[in-house]
């Protein structure tokens, strides 16, 4: 049996707004898109909890015995300055600005990218597309809406006939929003304006002769509006219809609703069974962006070189403080939270390699049921929780309770005897793999144990030298006044020094 039999996955829908018993439409199969970063701009870590939420989302499948196509594109073309079809195109302004190429700054930030994805231990999606690289299809898809009385052309610009989709569709199925009151709301269209309704949204956009980012199509020279490149790419890649549809949840409307107006539009079918939107990171409670000057780069809380920031952080101390809330609720950020989640983590962490060098041996063992039930129990925790909408807070709390146990095994409390050997091997397997695998959370060593662990070794190493002169007084000051701190020297038969902590 698969474990995503034993532990059925399900999951908030979107569409719904219900948990859901996930049922992927080929068995053993997920096909999962997010929409992924416009590279205009270094990656904040409002952006970076985002791309975490997802990572936990294709681990867990995978954790689960699914295969799964990750697609995660690259925004490098179309994404405008507003909502509305209206000012520069992102990468094109910056391109201006800074009098670079727009494919200068799309590699510039791409590589940004994928520097804070590493850093934060988030894998790489399983295909990576690029808007650029499907100008070709996006083309097509709009000629077929055009083909089909959706869509229409004005002076060079191609736009959606929301108005029309909606005769036959629900625009609005997703955001909870209907027809009649986005009629109503916002900025009247003007005699200037080339949309038949304001609701209407852009396929293609004619290019002005200062437009840098220009490609030829039927309509004359112009480029892709921002919903059509997320369309093509997610259902070339992984069918018409696919599971899981993700993105932050400012990208629910319109971003999201245009997707699925296009896609059902286009191929007859709604394209997505599971949308899934991940909340956002705020600051004080407001949402954390670059526009309103309370972002952080992730390379400044790692340094600490912030005003906001008492110390750095490391990138498995931000990851954990972000696991420990739920995907779909808001986190805010402070120092307090995160000075906690540094202390949280290195226990799980210090369990993780304390696990790791537990071999099993008991020269008799005799196991005892209650403990061995516990410990089942525990590992049954970690899959029911995370086959519980992804819910990594209780995950997390339930790895303290194993780390409590690790300890125990550690320190004699709970002897290896008392536990049988397969559970045991479970128990260990589960540890290290819902912490590796299915979180993310590696072994770190911070920098600060780094400078302690090679200041420690100085001390060893002038302890060893005053025992060759026979300068006992200054050997053992220096062994008792390390005791006196909390770190115990040990000497070992070869003469060899080595230390652990009380
Ligand atoms: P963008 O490059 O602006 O399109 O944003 C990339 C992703 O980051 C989108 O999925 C946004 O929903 C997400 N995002 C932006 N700001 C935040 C935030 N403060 N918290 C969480 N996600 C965010
Ligand atoms: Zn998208």
């Amino acid at each position: 049996m698969k474990l995503y039999e034993t532990f059925p996955l399900s999951l908030t829908n979107s569409l719904s707004g219900k948990k859901e018993v996930f049922t992927p439409i080929t068995p053993g199969f997920v096909g999962m898109y997010v929409c992924g970063p416009t590279v205009y701009n270094n990656v904040h870590l409002g952006n970076a909890r985002t791309f975490l939420s997802f990572d936990i989302i294709s681990r867990y499948l995978r954790f689960l015995g699914y295969k799964v196509r990750y697609v995660r594109n690259i925004t490098d073309v179309g994404h405008l300055e507003n909502d509305a079809d209206e000012g520069e195109d992102k990468i094109g302004k910056k391109a201006r600005l800074e009098q670079l190429e727009p494919m200068e700054i799309v590699k510039r930030y791409t590589e940004d990218f994928h520097s804070v994805m590493r850093q934060f231990n988030i894998l790489p999606p399983s295909i990576e597309p690029s808007a650029t690289g499907h100008i070709v299809e996006q083309i097509q898809i709009t000629q077929k809406l055009i083909e089909l009385g959706l869509a229409y052309e004005t002076n060079g610009s191609v736009y959606f006939d929301v108005k029309k989709y909606n005769l036959s569709h629900h625009y609005g199925i997703l955001s909870g929003r209907n027809i009649e009151d986005l009629m109503e709301s916002g900025r009247d269209l003007d005699s200037q304006d080339e949309k038949r309704e304001k609701i209407d949204f852009a396929l293609w956009k004619k290019a002005s002769p200062s437009h840098i980012m220009r490609w030829p199509s039927p309509w004359g020279d112009g480029f892709p509006g921002w919903h059509i490149e997320c369309t093509v790419m997610s259902t070339k890649y992984l069918g018409e219809t696919f599971d899981i549809h993700g993105g932050g949840m400012d990208l629910k409307f319109p971003h999201h609703e245009c997707e699925i107006a296009q896609a059902t539009g286009a191929n007859g079918k709604s394209p997505v069974h599971y949308w899934i939107h991940s909340n956002m990171l705020t600051v004080n409670g407001q949402k954390m962006s670059k526009s309103l000057g309370n972002s952080f780069l992730p390379g400044e809380l790692f340094s600490g070189n912030h005003a906001m920031l008492e110390k750095g952080f490391t990138p498995m101390t931000v990851r954990f403080f972000m696991l420990q809330s739920h995907y779909s609720s808001t986190l805010d950020f402070s120092n307090e939270a995160l000075l906690a989640a540094e202390k949280g983590y290195k226990k799980l962490s210090t369990s993780l390699s304390t696990i790791k060098a537990i071999a099993y041996s008991a020269e008799s063992s005799q196991p005892d049921e209650e403990i061995n039930n516990t410990l089942k129990s525990l590992i049954a925790s970690c899959y029911q929780n995370m086959s519980d909408d992804f819910n990594t807070a209780k995950t997390l709390a339930v790895l303290f309770e194993m780390s409590s146990r690790i300890n125990d095994i550690k320190s004699g409390n709970l002897p290896l005897s008392k536990i049988d050997p397969t559970v045991f091997d479970s128990f260990k397997k589960a540890y290290i793999g819902f912490m590796e695998d299915a979180l993310g959370l590696k072994e770190e060593v911070s920098h600060d144990d780094q400078l302690l662990d090679g200041t420690i070794k100085v001390l060893i190493e002038l302890r060893k030298k005053a025992r060759v002169d026979r300068n006992y007084p200054l050997s053992d000051k220096i062994r008792d006044d390390l005791k006196g701190i909390g770190v115990q020297l040990k000497d070992g038969k070869d003469g060899e020094i080595t230390y652990s902590f009380e």
